[in-house]
């Protein structure tokens, strides 16, 4: 089956989900956007008001902003794929309740594998904590963590940068550091591939890489 078979089936499962109470206040669901090849997906926490309105992802404000670091960061909103842990609003902008990230979850996961990204930025503590349970935002912003072989990246949301004007700079600094990041893990899937290759040649064996690391 194709991705974009498996990707059109997800979002019209999305599009029809009840599971949960967001179904009988929403107006559309968000199942989320981008290339199904995208190497760096963004995760925020759940659709506002003009997503609800229009079934797309980070179109209000806070989407703007987003499109605006994207190209600080040499990124292109149609070169990212975009969604969110919840894929229907809240009433009234509410945070997420546990049991409708439960209920949502398989949704998030299935567009995980599907699109298999290297990177994954999560904006926003709902999104940050299913990587980092427990933790604080403001102490691993910006840190990059391997995780299951992709990088995680932790950032504040771009509404927290609407509203409060001192996290503006820190999540443009944040947003600046990606192209780094990106070449870095490029560079050691080289190294990694030029080692296996080396090891399949001369029959030797290759060191393995630890599970999760944090890159300072
Ligand atoms: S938020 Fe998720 S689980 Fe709840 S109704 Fe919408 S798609 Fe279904």
């Amino acid at each position: 089956m194709s991705r974009e078979t498996v990707a059109d089936s997800l979002y019209a499962r999305v599009r029809e989900c009840d599971l949960c109470p967001l179904a009988r206040t929403r107006t559309h669901a968000v199942p989320g956007e981008g290339p199904l090849t995208a190497e760096v997906m963004f995760i925020g926490e759940a659709p506002g008001m003009n997503e609800d309105r229009q079934g797309r992802p980070f179109v209000g404000q806070a989407g703007q902003l987003l499109n605006e670091l994207l190209a600080s960061a040499g990124l292109t909103r149609e070169g990212v794929y975009i969604c969110n842990v919840l894929k229907c609003r809240p009433p009234n902008n509410r945070d997420p309740l546990p049991g409708e990230i439960d209920a949502c979850r398989d949704y998030l996961d299935e567009q995980i594998a599907l699109i298999d990204p290297r990177l994954i930025v999560t904006l926003g503590r709902f999104s940050m904590a299913r990587w980092f349970p427990g933790q604080s935002i403001s102490r691993i912003h910006g840190k990059v963590r391997e995780i299951d072989g992709r990088m995680v990246v932790p950032m504040y949301h771009p509404a927290a940068a609407l509203h409060q004007q001192s996290l503006r700079e820190t999540i443009i600094h944040d947003f600046e550091a990606l192209p780094a990041i990106l070449e870095h893990w490029r560079a050691e899937r080289a190294s990694a591939a030029a080692a296996e290759a080396f090891a399949s040649a001369t029959g030797t064996i290759g060191a393995t890489s630890s599970q999760m690391r944090l890159f300072e």
